[in-house]
């Protein structure tokens, strides 16, 4: 069966929802809804956060009716599901059919463990796409998710849904020691597969996570990213993450983060103030435009800001700043790559 492709749609969509809110003179609006329905999962790898912070609420279930009322509430053409493990929700498939029944364009983030399961209740869709969690080739991603043999478990589910006829993703962080030769094999190996793309990002140093020295800092993470995206080895991968983005990450362009452009709602609300950092959970979406929040976030603003690169902040960014930059856009049109606005979780 040949391998499901990006919609056309979700470019021209993502174009005409940007331009409307810019006529409306909205300065700050979402682009992708991050959806927790969970914070449970099966496995418990090195450098997450999620499983520890949330650990007093690890069995709160959201009802599919509070997670659709938090999509419409923000409005954003694209969801990203993430937790937690999205597919142990015992609701997830009626949560994934009642975002796509209204069109909205659901990527669903998975360790991939249980991905077949899941796939026997959700038909493929041009609107959904699984984003499988791959740090690496077998050794050193069952190294970070602290398993052995899950490496081949997400192959096989990557294999099944693409010759099921699914869109299918992949997204990797680096951390401290992140083997770059590993990286590109992994790459390969995607591309080879037929994925639509590998999504890349550094790891966001969560505060919760058990092992802190995993964490690279920014000149650190420039410093890898430099190699692992190596302009003579990326032409042969297909890489998800839009080209200003991918410069970002190699350092060689700065961007202030827009992280409200990916409000966050969890089984405690929506986070305050953005997926990275919850000072406080909030049931007000308002409270994450307002301006004086973001006079204490982002680079050279809070200290936590400091290290942080990830697709949130900073992906997003390069969308909203190439709107008034007619060069990037001709660049952002070029790749095919507009929509690419930040849609994945670590
Ligand atoms: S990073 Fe994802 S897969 Fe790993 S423990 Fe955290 S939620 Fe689970
Ligand atoms: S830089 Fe932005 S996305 Fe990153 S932690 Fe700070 S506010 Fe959040």
């Amino acid at each position: 069966m040949p391998r499901a492709k990006r919609p056309m749609e979700l470019s021209f969509r993502l174009a005409g929802y940007v331009l409307k809110n810019r006529l409306r003179g909205r300065s700050r609006f979402p682009l992708v809804t991050m959806l927790e329905p969970l914070e449970m999962c099966n496995l418990s790898c090195i450098g997450c956060g999620r499983i520890h912070e949330y650990k007093p609420v690890m069995d709160r279930m959201m009802t599919t009716e509070v997670a659709v009322a938090a999509v419409e509430a923000s409005g954003a053409p694209i969801v990203s599901i993430a937790g937690g493990e999205p597919t142990i929700h015992p609701k997830i498939h009626e949560i994934i059919a009642e975002l796509i029944n209204r069109k909205y364009f659901v990527y669903c983030c998975t360790n991939g463990i249980l991905l077949e399961r899941v796939l026997k209740k959700v038909p493929p869709s041009k609107y959904l796409c699984w984003v499988v969690h791959m740090d690496g080739m077998e050794e050193r991603h069952d190294e970070s998710v602290a398993r052995a043999g899950v490496f081949k478990k997400a192959m096989a589910s990557i294999e099944t849904a693409l010759d099921s006829g699914y869109r299918v993703c992949s997204n990797t962080t680096l951390f401290r020691g992140s083997d770059v030769e590993d990286v590109h094999a992994l790459f390969r190996t995607m591309s080879d597969m037929g994925i639509e793309g590998s999504m890349v990002s550094p790891g966001y140093d969560f505060e919760d996570a058990p092992d802190q020295e995993l964490f690279l800092t920014r000149q650190e993470s420039q410093a890898v990213f430099q190699q692992v995206l190596d302009k003579d080895q990326v032409k042969d991968f297909r890489l998800y993450n839009n080209p200003l983005y991918l410069d970002f990450l190699r350092g060689k362009r700065e961007y202030q983060c827009t992280a409200w452009s990916n409000p966050t709602y969890t089984v405690m609300g929506w986070r305050e103030p953005c997926y990275p950092l919850a000072d406080r959970h909030t049931d007000n979406l308002e409270d994450l435009y307002a301006k004086e929040l973001w006079d204490n976030y982002g680079v050279g603003k809070d200290r936590r800001c400091a290290n942080c690169m990830m697709h949130c902040g900073f992906e997003s960014a390069t969308i909203f700043q190439a709107i008034s930059s007619p060069k990037d856009w001709v660049t952002l049109v070029k790749s095919g790559a507009a929509h690419k606005s930040g849609i994945t979780a670590a």
